[in-house]
């Protein structure tokens, strides 16, 4: 059955991982908004450096991001790649943000779990993967991100549909686990998709959930 391979998996990953620990503290919103965005198609490592930039330059909040240059927000994001998108989208994001919910997203963090994830949505850069990382981390909202590793893994381990678009996995995720484990399995996934189920050549001899793997190659 698959809900009890569900169960399998969670637990098996449970013991071959360790979550990192800032999950475990909640983080502003707009900060985390403002990392989603920077961490579009760039590493870890840049992205913590880019933000690093950023906020010894600025406070990160929609009023001083609204009000400084774009030139400025710019060199500090050099280092994370698409920079000039990047800072324009950050610029107009918080116009936004201080136009219309007073310099805080609180106001639409609050709101019932659909309005929400629309509202956000509605910003410019935001689309579903970034409403529920911050409705997740921020709001303790019941929702399960799909990024690129969560939509691989979960495929493969055949806990969502191989041709599901990023609805369809959510779902089916969020069927499979109950609404508190839905930070730690989104967390877990993406750790197996970096350490053995990477996209070209999936470590599946190591990998501590071989055995519960229909995708299994050997
Ligand atoms: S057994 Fe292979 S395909 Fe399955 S989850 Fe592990 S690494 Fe991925």
């Amino acid at each position: 059955m698959i809900e009890k391979r569900a169960e399998k998996i969670l637990e098996a990953l449970r013991k071959n991982f360790t979550l990192p620990k800032w999950i475990s503290s909640r983080h502003d919103p707009f900060e985390t908004l403002i990392i989603t965005i920077i961490s579009q198609n760039t590493s870890d490592r840049n992205t913590a450096k880019a933000f690093e930039n950023l906020s010894k330059k600025f406070p990160i909040s929609p009023k001083k991001l609204a009000n400084a240059e774009t030139k400025e927000i710019e060199e500090c994001l050099r280092v994370a790649g698409l920079y000039r998108n990047k800072a324009r989208v950050i610029k107009e994001i918080s116009k936004i943000v201080l136009e219309k919910f007073g310099d805080s997203l609180t106001p639409i963090l609050s709101m019932p779990f659909e309005n929400a994830r629309e509202t956000l949505m509605q910003l410019p850069g935001v689309g579903p993967k970034t409403a529920d990382v911050l409705l997740l981390f921020s709001a303790n909202q019941p929702t399960v991100p799909v990024d690129t590793h969560v939509n691989r893994v979960s495929k493969r381990l055949g806990l969502a549909p191989v041709n599901g678009d990023y609805e369809a996995v959510r779902n089916s995720l969020q069927l499979l686990y109950k609404p508190k484990d839905y930070l730690e399995i989104h967390i877990l996934l993406i750790l197996l998709g970096r350490k053995y189920c990477k996209a070209r050549n999936p470590l599946c001899k190591p990998c501590p959930v071989n055995t519960l793997c229909p995708s299994r190659r050997s």
